[in-house]
């Protein structure tokens, strides 16, 4: 395995430097942040004008479509405008497919061009063929003679390139041999650079863009660990394509792309969003000032047992998803935690007195969909224990709201021992989840919690940290994994004496249960000692609940969460549902894949998404895309069930899966049709009033 990122520390990877201009991308230099512009590239002075507003918000690469040769030959005048303004140092990128003669073009006025592997001097058919080795072979050679003139003219003239892969737009003959994966998406990068390499061409950047953070984080990973094999360090552009907008766009990009800052991999990055391209600069630089805040320098993790990633007995494949397998946990009669279940959700409730009020607000707030399936309050006393036990019991005796009855889960103070708490436990329902700290020290109290919970039926949740769980876990088989669950008890402290990202701890934690043979399920709980780098800002706790609970996920860890980071619970809810949904870990409304939209773009993609979102957002596990043009559209939409593309100037197309079956649909029409698509094949419901 020569996959070598470590999984609890963020050791960024040694890369070569790639100069873009003057902008130096890899090796020693800062994680580079990048955007690109959505206005029409031969409208020289608006491309202009929004490169000048992405410079002035911190953007320090700038990429323009260039469609064609008149686009092209417009970079000219755009990289000339754009100097004369004063910005000459950020460097201009030509986002190129389909047309090597418009990347012949743009290769002599910028500074670097983006090819995407899957359609430079490829035309995606979607054909399904048998490529024998010879016909492979043959389109290898062509390839060459394609995208030699190109890496020769870059060679010439000190520019850079980026083999940009995306998910949804492999060619034909990647497609037919390797299919829709992480592999075809690696492979497909890797014969752009050798063909480059043939010619002793080593200024490259690579992407493996998709939609869906859990492809995208594999397949980078892949690529890290083919590229290590070949002796390759090429820096990596890290980006989750069509993302969307608002809360959604910023959850899915912080899971794929801070995932993998996290394992130290990443050295440019764009968040995409279907937003002006300017709100894309911050969430961007947030994520960066995160990850380089952890970077630790690798030396310090050399005699490390837990320093690398997948050894051959690791609880995580970082290749493939595999959930972990857990035991099975009554969580409370409507919801079961562990295998086949979607990650539950807790909801932190401010105080006790506050439960009867946030129990009716979860409801009213027409959470149906979305129910908060445990309600966590703090005790400190044994009078608190009384009063929580006593509220609990008026609101299950008063329970009429859509949403089943919640677990009841009460963090306990350290004051607390086991028959304190027995004392008052008759008085709360069977299933109650009691939440406590254990600390290396803590074996015998550890014990009486768990023969006061199983004598009552509780369950009991220990917080404890993975050094803390090696001293605890001769206890362990004596526990069984019987209504237990672990979460990390904070502060997060080292791993292997070093400090570990909150992600790092929770992986660290579950490798000693596995050492330890237990299968309790695994609680995330976002709070603010989990937080990275201490920003109180709203955008920041977003980004760290995403990047904490969508990278455990998408490792396959994770059976309960909480966003505890959120005071208000109606809005904690809410957030930890989009994070599960950005993860693909438990679907509870629309998914929409939308373009962030490009000088490609055929109609107001912002107000499009918006309209579609407000008439079919309640169509849970459906997947829908809106995309700004046929050109890339249909081939990026990847598995979306239906589509919504810009077919030409005021006319949509609409797809089911990739089968394109209504064209050139007035724009006017198209919303309707779209409707009357989605009912045609059996998937729409009208909104409930409880859900709308
Ligand atoms: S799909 Fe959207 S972002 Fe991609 S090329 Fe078309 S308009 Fe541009």
């Amino acid at each position: 395995m020569s996959y070598c990122a470590s999984r609890f520390h963020t050791v960024r990877r040694n890369t070569l430097e790639v100069k873009v201009g003057q902008v130096g991308v890899g090796g020693s230099n800062p994680i580079r942040v990048q955007s690109m512009t959505t206005s029409d590239t031969q409208d020289i002075s608006a491309t202009v004008k929004q490169s000048i507003a992405l410079a002035e918000v911190g953007c320090e690469i700038i990429r323009i479509t260039a469609p064609n040769v008149p686009a092209a030959q417009c970079l000219k005048d755009i990289r000339a405008r754009f100097t004369a303004a004063g910005f000459g140092h950020i460097p201009l990128v030509a986002d190129i497919h389909f047309l090597p003669a418009a990347a012949m073009e743009a290769v002599e006025h910028v500074e670097k061009i983006r090819v995407n592997p899957g359609n430079y001097a490829d035309k995606k058919k979607f054909a399904v063929k048998e490529y024998s080795d010879s016909d492979y072979d043959r389109e290898l050679q062509r390839l060459h003679e394609s995208f030699t003139p190109l890496v020769l003219r870059a060679k010439a003239l000190g520019r850079s390139l980026r083999i940009g892969t995306n998910h949804g737009s492999l060619s034909d003959r990647i497609m037919n041999r390797y299919g829709d994966t992480p592999l075809g998406m690696v492979e497909s990068a890797l014969e752009f650079l050798r063909i480059a390499e043939s010619h002793g061409f080593k200024q490259m950047i690579l992407s493996m863009k998709s939609s869906n953070p859990k492809v995208m984080i594999e397949a980078y990973r892949l690529l890290v660990d083919r590229m290590n094999r070949e002796d390759m360090r090429y820096p990596l552009h890290l980006g989750v394509t069509e993302a969307g907008d608002g809360e959604d766009g910023r959850i899915k990009g912080a899971i794929g792309i801070g995932s993998l800052l996290y394992d130290g991999l990443g050295d440019t990055i764009r968040v995409s969003l279907t937003e002006d391209s300017v709100y894309e600069v911050p969430v961007a630089q947030a994520l960066v000032k995160k990850a380089m805040s952890l970077w630790q320098p690798p030396a310090t993790l050399t005699a490390s047992p837990f320093a690398r990633f997948a050894s051959s007995a690791d609880a995580i494949d970082p290749f493939h998803f595999t959930r972990r397998p857990t035991q099975s946990l009554p969580l409370s009669p409507a919801a079961l935690v562990g295998p086949e279940q979607p990650p539950r959700v807790i909801v932190r409730v401010p105080s006790i007195d506050g439960l009867a009020e946030t129990a009716a607000q979860l409801a009213t707030a027409r959470l149906a969909d979305t129910p908060a399936e445990g309600l966590l309050v703090s005790v400190a006393t044994t009078a608190d224990l009384q009063s929580a036990a006593a509220h609990w019991s008026s609101i299950i005796g008063h329970w009429s709201f859509p949403p089943a009855v919640p677990a009841l889960v009460i963090e306990l103070s350290q004051s607390l021992s086991a028959d304190m708490v027995a004392a008052t436990a008759e008085t709360l329902p069977a299933g109650t989840v009691f939440l406590r700290t254990f600390g290396a020290d803590d074996i015998e109290v550890l014990l009486a919690f768990v023969q006061f919970t199983r004598a009552h039926g509780h369950t009991l949740a220990v917080a404890t940290t993975a050094n803390d769980l090696t001293a605890l876990a001769p206890a362990l088989p004596a526990l069984g994994d019987d209504r237990l669950l672990f979460t990390l008890s904070t502060p997060i402290g080292s791993v292997a004496g070093v400090n570990a990202h909150p992600t790092g701890a929770h992986r660290a934690l579950v490798e000693q249960l596995r050492l330890a043979g237990s299968r309790a399920p695994l609680w995330i709980r976002n709070t603010s000692d989990t937080a990275v780098n201490g920003d109180p800002s709203f955008l920041s706790r977003l980004l760290d609940a995403a990047i904490l609970t969508g990278s455990l996920l998408c490792d396959g860890l994770g059976d309960l969460v909480s966003i505890e980071t959120e005071a208000d619970p109606a809005r904690s809810t809410r957030l930890a549902y989009n994070v599960l949904q950005g993860a693909g870990a438990r679907i509870s409304k629309t998914e929409f894949v939308a373009c962030p939209s490009c000088g490609r773009t055929l109609f107001d993609l912002q107000t499009t998404t918006q309209r579609i979102r407000a008439q079919t957002g309640h169509l849970k596990g459906i997947k829908l895309a809106i995309m700004g043009c046929i050109v890339n559209g249909p081939g990026e939409m990847a598995d979306a069930d239906f589509g919504y593309v810009g077919g030409a100037p005021g006319k949509i197309n609409l797809y089911v899966g990739k089968t394109c079956v209504q064209y050139n649909i007035p724009q006017a029409e198209a919303d309707a049709r779209l409707i009357a698509l989605i009912k045609e094949h059996g998937k729409w419901v009208d909104p409930s009033p409880v859900s709308a």
